[in-house]
Formats: structure tokens, sequence, C-alpha cells
């Protein structure tokens, strides 16, 4: 450790007053922030972190937003494999990845579900053939979030087909730019073309991307579903980093003259409070009883989506993998911001309905109203979450499997 937790505060500050300057370009400004320790603190001194907890983690994201500053890069990269790798990777893997996803330099998107396994994952049927020292992939995988834009994939294959289905599978990081990788957009009810179709024809993966062991895939894949917490964090960054140009000054970014692709995506939980908040005054509704009860009861179940995020933190800290606070936090995550929807639909009235630069708030509550149904569905749906907290949490009997 470079910092003790007190010193985190003054010594980020320091540093943001040093080096915080808008007109840098981002791609030099995310350099800096991995060069630093900061971007990642929580990530181990030798991998371009400081070695601290996630509390640190929280109190550097609080500094960054105090300075007006663009904080480093977010998605699955970031979020998810670059904690996989720390633990479970082989040094030479991450000599080769780790670099391009602190500094923002690759994105990265997860190539897990299929047309006919979603909730149930382990069901996938593309496969992976060994051949000499490469793997011949061939499959269709789906809702892969920002695979157009993606340079390399977190990717599960079926390695034994005799094998029962969840001791059959592998874990491999594959190159998307490939002869064999075809990227198919698909066209969202907000218009966006967040998710694609991959389809996988004789793709190749060399045998040094395997991550973990040959057919042991399917703990690496849960291990790297428990990573998913900062999407389980109301305050963490929500969405897929955009294909920046690593040109473009900081600041714009940071001011939000430039979008940094979080414009069409969730508002943070504080944002989505202070957003609300106004919507309310404005209105002149703070004195309706039914209004503030439904505010209050969306700031409820932010506390306990805040409260259950840190518990799973703690818990990833502490090496061990999080439990039933992963689905209550998801599930309180997704009621929050369906709250969120029905109460400013009703203060704008059909207003709220309206996209484009004019409507109230530059359009973002129809936004974000037509996005709200996908949070329930995304890393695991409502109906699984209730399933693992009855089995897991509450000792229920198991729900019949179909196998
Ligand atoms: C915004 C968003 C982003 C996504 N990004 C990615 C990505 O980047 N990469 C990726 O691989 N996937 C991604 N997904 C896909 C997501 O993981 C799947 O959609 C999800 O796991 C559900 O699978 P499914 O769509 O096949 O639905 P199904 O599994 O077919 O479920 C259909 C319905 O049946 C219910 N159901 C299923 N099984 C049970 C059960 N045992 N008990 C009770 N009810 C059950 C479900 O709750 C659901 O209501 C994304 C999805 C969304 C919405």
């Amino acid at each position: 450790m470079t910092d003790t937790q007190p010193d985190v505060q003054s010594d980020v500050r320091a540093w943001l007053d040093e080096n915080w300057d808008p007109a840098r370009p981002v791609g030099e400004w995310w350099k800096m922030l991995a060069n630093s320790g900061w971007g990642y603190p929580h990530y181990p001194v030798e991998w371009s972190g400081r070695g601290l907890s996630s509390d640190a983690e929280s109190i550097v994201t609080e500094e960054l937003a105090a300075k007006g500053a663009f904080g480093p890069p977010w998605g699955v990269a970031t979020m998810m494999v670059g904690p996989l790798l720390l633990e479970l990777g082989t040094e030479e893997q991450r000599e080769r990845w780790l670099e391009g996803i602190v500094d923002g330099t690759d994105i990265w998107c997860q190539l897990f579900s299929e047309p006919e396994a979603g909730s149930d994952l382990a069901g996938l049927k593309t496969t992976a053939v060994r051949d000499g020292d490469e793997w011949i992939i061939n499959g269709q995988k789906v809702w892969t979030s920002g695979a157009i834009d993606a340079k390399r994939a977190i990717l599960v294959a079926r390695t034994d087909p005799d094998a029962a289905k969840h001791h059959g599978l592998s874990f491999f990081i594959i190159e998307m730019d490939q002869p064999g990788v075809e990227v198919r957009p698909l066209v969202q009810m907000t218009g966006e073309s967040e998710f694609n179709e991959v389809f996988l024809t004789n793709a190749v993966v060399p045998v040094q991307n395997l991550i973990g062991e040959i057919n042991k895939g399917w703990g690496v894949t849960l291990r790297l579903l428990s990573y998913e917490r900062n999407s389980l964090d109301p305050e963490g960054e929500a969405g897929l980093q955009n294909k920046f140009d690593l040109s473009t000054p900081v600041g714009l970014l940071a001011s939000g003259e430039v979008d940094d692709g979080t414009q069409t995506m969730m508002p943070k939980g504080s944002e989505a409070w202070a957003m609300l908040l106004g919507m309310i005054q404005e209105n002149g509704l703070d004195t309706e009883a039914p209004i503030r009860q439904e505010a209050m009861r969306f700031y409820s179940m932010l506390q306990i989506a805040r409260y259950t995020s840190l518990r799973a933190a703690a818990a990833i800290d502490a090496g061990q993998l999080p439990g039933s606070e992963v689905s209550l936090g998801k599930l309180a995550s997704v009621r929050m911001m369906r709250t969120w929807r029905d109460l400013a639909l009703r203060v704008l009235g059909p207003n709220g309905q309206i996209v484009g630069e004019d409507a109230p708030l530059g359009g973002r509550v129809a936004q974000i109203a037509l996005s709200v149904p996908g949070m329930s569905i995304a890393g695991g749906t409502d109906e699984i979450q209730h399933n693992i907290v009855a089995e897991r949490v509450l000792g229920l009997p198991r729900e019949p499997r179909p196998n």
C-alpha cells in the first residue's frame, strides 16, 4: 500500500490540483490516471493501482467529481475483465491485456448470452474445438453490449459436449477483429443500437488465451459475474465507455459539451435523486402527499442499493464471493429506477415522453423510461434474483430444473 486510508483524500486532492487540465486529450489524461494509480486505486501497485480498498475508490470518485475532473475509463473491461485477470490470469496474460484496460485504449465486450441460453447460461451451445495451438470457435451470441466497438471479448464456450452442462465449459479471451467474427447491431426501442448479435464461424483463439483450466470455465464465469458489482453500485458508472476520439480535450467530456456516452444511459443514484427533486420542485408538487410518498420510496431504495453494494464490495475486498447482497442490491436498483420512471412521468405528464433537446431535461426522462425495463433483465432477470434469494438465503426448496 502506498497510502493509508485517511491520506487518500488529501493525496488525491493534491495530485488533482497539480495535474487536472481540461485542455489535455482524454487519452493522455487516462494514461496519467493509470500511471499515478488514481484511476483504479483498488488495483495492486504493480498493476497501475495503489493497493487500496473499495472505500478508497469511492473517495477518489468523490474528489474527481468535486474538482470537475473526468473519471477513468469504464465498461466491461475495467468493471469485470481487469479484476478477473488480477485474480485468475497468468502473469503473461496480465502483461498483455491490463495496460490497455486501465488506460482506456481497448474496449471489451462480454460474449455470454445466446439465443437459447440467457438465464440458463450453462446451457450455451457455442463450441470451442482444439486444433494444435488454437481453439476453433463456432456459434452465435446475442445481446452483446458494445460488440460493434469492441477490440476484444470474454467468451464462454463448450469444450466438452459429453460432460454435464456446467462441467464442459471453458473461458477464453477472443480478438473481435478477425474474419470469423461478424457483428450485427440490433436496434432497441430507445432508437440506440447498444446491443448486437455476434456470429462466430471458425473464429480462432490461441491456446494462451484460456483463463483458468479447460472445462473449468463455469467457476471462472461465476467469479466474473461477481465483479458486476460495479453495475449494482448506484453511484457507479452506468453503460459502456464510448469509442472516444482519444484526442478530445478531456474538459469537454467532463462538462458534458461532448457526450461521454452516459447521456442516454442510467443516471447515477445521486444524480437521479437530484433530477427527481428538481422536477418535483419546479412543478410545485413538493407539498403533494402522494408525490412525496413516491419520492421517499425512491430514496429508500437508493439507500438499500448503496448499502448492499458496499457490502458486496467489502466481500470482494476480503477475497470472498459476495452473497445475497448482489441479488438484493440489483433488485433494489431496479425497483428504484422503476419508481423514478413512474414518478418522473407523473410529474411531467405528456412532456415526459418527448425526446430531443427542447424536451424537459433534454429528453433524458423519455430515454431513461425506455431503458428501465432492460435493467431488470441485464445481468440476471428479477425472477432469477428472486430464485437465488429464495434458495440460497431463505433455504426454500430448489426450483424444478428441466434437466
Ligand atoms: C441491457 C442489457 C444488456 C445486456 N448485455 C449483455 C452482454 O453484454 N453480454 C451478454 O452475454 N448478455 C447481455 N445481456 C443479456 C442478458 O444477460 C440476458 O438477456 C438475461 O440473462 C436473460 O436471458 P434471456 O434474455 O435469454 O431470457 P430467458 O432466460 O429466456 O428468460 C425469459 C423469461 O423467463 C424467466 N425465467 C427464465 N428462467 C427462469 C426460472 N428458472 N425461474 C423463473 N423465471 C425464469 C426470466 O426471468 C424471463 O422473464 C444483456 C441484456 C440486457 C437487457
